[in-house]
């Protein structure tokens, strides 16, 4: 029997962002594609990971699927409505189901306000719900999250870094959303609390089929938690996979070299791939054709002169390589 599809949650088609950015006094300013053509689509209760060196595009597609900034150009469907073109009351509903949850959580708490007003406010503005059913609401959601009763009435700078962004998790679920945009999550925390952080994501996916959008630059963490990867390199994806297939057979040369950079327990592959050199380019300058050629040991001419598009391999991996049928594995 075949399996059930499953309506996607979230669908991103060719999804762009430019900006216009000034290079200084009297000069003509210029274009930084920051996001360039981002499609993927994803599924109640699965994780897409996102992945790539710092710039590559990830907070900005971040910024795209939060709503903070809208894309230039491309279609965002949540829950089967287009954000893209949304008047403002679709869009103010549609906000409440993604949520997000940054690195520094820190950053995102008022350091004035009790962790327990902090839960209560998104439901403040957002529900009719009484004082008392507030409280009661983001009492239990605390406890889902494994903090305790007493945390209620504790002030943020009470709180280590793991519990801080337990709270953080907390406050992006108090709306019960679609989607919970996680960037760099758990980068901050000690290597024991990521583990935890990790496990309390993947149980909370489990009881509400929330789905995550995972960013993140460590590729260890992704492993743990995702489904499907999406590999950026200046704004654009140049591979895309299920986990399983992008962690046994990475096929696109930044890939490779993203993992052979990244401790794995399977070494001897470590040894058989290409370690990344140099820096990514600036996006207002971006190299001809594949924006990696400059830093790729496989590159020929034709790199320097056509832009690769993604081509389909199979099992769900799409990659954007001319000589992706040449290199050995
Ligand atoms: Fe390297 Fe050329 Fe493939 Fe780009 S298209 S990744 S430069 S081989």
């Amino acid at each position: 029997m075949s399996e059930p599809v499953i309506a996607p949650v979230l669908e991103a088609q060719a999804l762009a962002k430019h900006y216009s950015v000034s290079t200084g006094f009297l000069k003509p300013k210029a274009l930084a594609r920051a996001l360039d053509g981002v499609s993927f689509t994803l599924a109640p209760s699965h994780t897409l990971a996102v992945v790539g060196e710092s710039g590559c595009g990830k907070s900005t597609l971040a910024r795209q699927l939060t709503m903070i900034e809208a894309p230039t150009s491309g279609t965002l469907n949540l829950n089967g409505a287009d954000v893209t073109h949304a008047d403002a009351t679709l869009k103010k509903q549609l906000r409440q189901q993604v949520q997000m949850v940054f690195q520094n959580p820190f950053a995102s708490l008022n350091p004035r306000k009790k962790i327990g007003h902090a839960l209560e406010e998104p439901l403040v503005i957002n529900t009719p719900l009484a004082a008392e059913a507030r409280t009661e609401t983001a009492r239990a959601m605390m406890a889902r999250v494994g903090l305790r009763p007493e945390h209620y009435a504790r002030y943020p700078h009470m709180f280590s870094g793991g519990q801080r962004q337990r709270v953080a998790i907390a406050r992006a679920l108090m709306l019960s959303p679609k989607v919970v945009v996680l960037d760099e999550p758990v980068s901050a925390l000690d290597v024991s609390i990521q583990a935890q952080v990790l496990n309390l994501l993947m149980d909370l996916q489990d009881e509400t089929h929330v789905a995550y959008v995972f960013i993140s630059h460590n590729l260890a963490v992704v492993e743990l938690i995702a489904d499907e990867v999406l590999v950026m390199y200046l704004g654009k994806v140049v591979e895309q996979a299920p986990k399983t297939t992008l962690f046994a057979t990475p096929r696109h040369p930044y890939t490779r070299a993203l993992l052979a950079s990244t401790p794995r327990i399977d070494a001897t592959a470590r040894q058989t791939r290409q370690v990344l050199t140099g820096e990514l380019p600036s996006p207002l300058n971006p190299p001809s054709g594949c924006a990696f050629h400059k830093r790729c040991p496989f590159a020929v001419p034709r790199c320097e002169a056509e832009v690769p598009l993604l081509e389909e391999l199979g099992g769900g991996q799409r990659v954007a390589c001319h000589r992706v049928h040449e290199i050995v594995r």
